[in-house]
């Protein structure tokens, strides 16, 4: 343990927290899964979150449960993929963390994917991204103050798995945007970073993993677990704070070493 603190006396050490009173943050997708736990994390550190989906009830419930708790929430309707939606979540609003979660999959074969699911997926997955990036800066840009805008991306933006052809190319594009926007960016004090999850138990995955096939693909794993949410907590937190004032266009993989098995 010595060696791993090395350079932090231990007063330091200590200090070592994630404090997020007085920011605001904006979580895209924050109807279920990874989004509402982003969202009750930020909020648990002290930021005031918006909390955005198209489902406006959704958001509404999460929003009343983060309130009900000490937190401070509001619910926005959003849809990623439409310009005017994210126009309209943004007008005199500005945030000092914006995270791109919001996202979508398609499964199934290249050759039998239709070309109405290959659009749906790039437009959510990288053109919302884009869309919601592009806003949130302009607004940090017009209100001279710096943010952090965190991508959760996938190792499948790294790497490939049978199945998911739009899904991958929008994910390795998203961690290209994440080091382009940072490049142009951080003149402004902006931040872009990604997140890439390995695979993550939620409400919509947990059936198959508990399958045959589910456990032979945890079996991968070189932790051999699934990932939980809270796993990347501190990750999330880590970028959303001035922890990670000198980490800019870098994409933090967690997932278990899943990226690094032997080929
Ligand atoms: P999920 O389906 O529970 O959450 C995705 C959310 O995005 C949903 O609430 C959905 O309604 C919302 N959404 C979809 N299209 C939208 C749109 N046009 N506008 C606004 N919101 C929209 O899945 P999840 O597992 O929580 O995934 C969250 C993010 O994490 C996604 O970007 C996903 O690709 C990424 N991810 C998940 C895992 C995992 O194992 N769960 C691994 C790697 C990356």
């Amino acid at each position: 343990m010595e060696a791993i603190v090395t350079g932090l006396n231990p007063q330091s050490a200590a200090q070592v927290g994630f404090d997020l009173a007085g920011r605001t943050a904006l979580v895209t997708g924050a109807s279920s899964g990874l989004g509402v736990h982003f969202a009750r994390c930020l909020a648990g550190h002290g930021a005031r979150v918006a909390v955005a989906a198209r489902r406006a009830e959704k958001v509404a419930t999460l929003a009343e449960e983060i309130n009900a708790s000490g937190g401070e929430a509001e619910a926005l309707r959003l849809d990623v993929t439409d310009a005017a939606s994210v126009a309209e979540a943004f007008e005199g609003r500005c945030f000092d963390i914006v995270v791109n979660n919001a996202g979508i999959a398609f499964n199934g074969p290249a050759l039998d994917t239709p070309e109405q699911d290959w659009r749906q997926v790039i437009d959510t997955d990288l053109t919302g991204v884009f869309l919601v990036s592009q806003a949130a800066a302009r607004a940090m840009v017009a209100a001279q103050r710096g943010g952090s805008i965190i991508n959760i991306a996938s190792i499948l933006g790294k790497r490939v798995a049978g199945g998911l052809s739009a899904y991958a190319a929008a994910k390795a594009a998203v961690v290209q945007l994440t080091r382009a926007n940072a490049l142009e960016w951080a003149r402004h004090d902006i931040r872009v970073n990604a997140i890439c999850p390995g695979y993550i138990e939620t409400d919509i995955n947990r059936d198959f993993f508990a399958t045959e096939a589910g456990q032979k693909l945890v079996r991968r794993i070189p932790i051999r677990r699934l990932g939980q949410m809270e796993d990347l907590s501190a990750p999330l937190l880590l970028l959303a704070s001035d922890h990670s004032r000198f980490m800019t266009g870098s994409e933090l993989v967690v997932d278990g070493g899943h990226l690094v098995t032997s080929l």
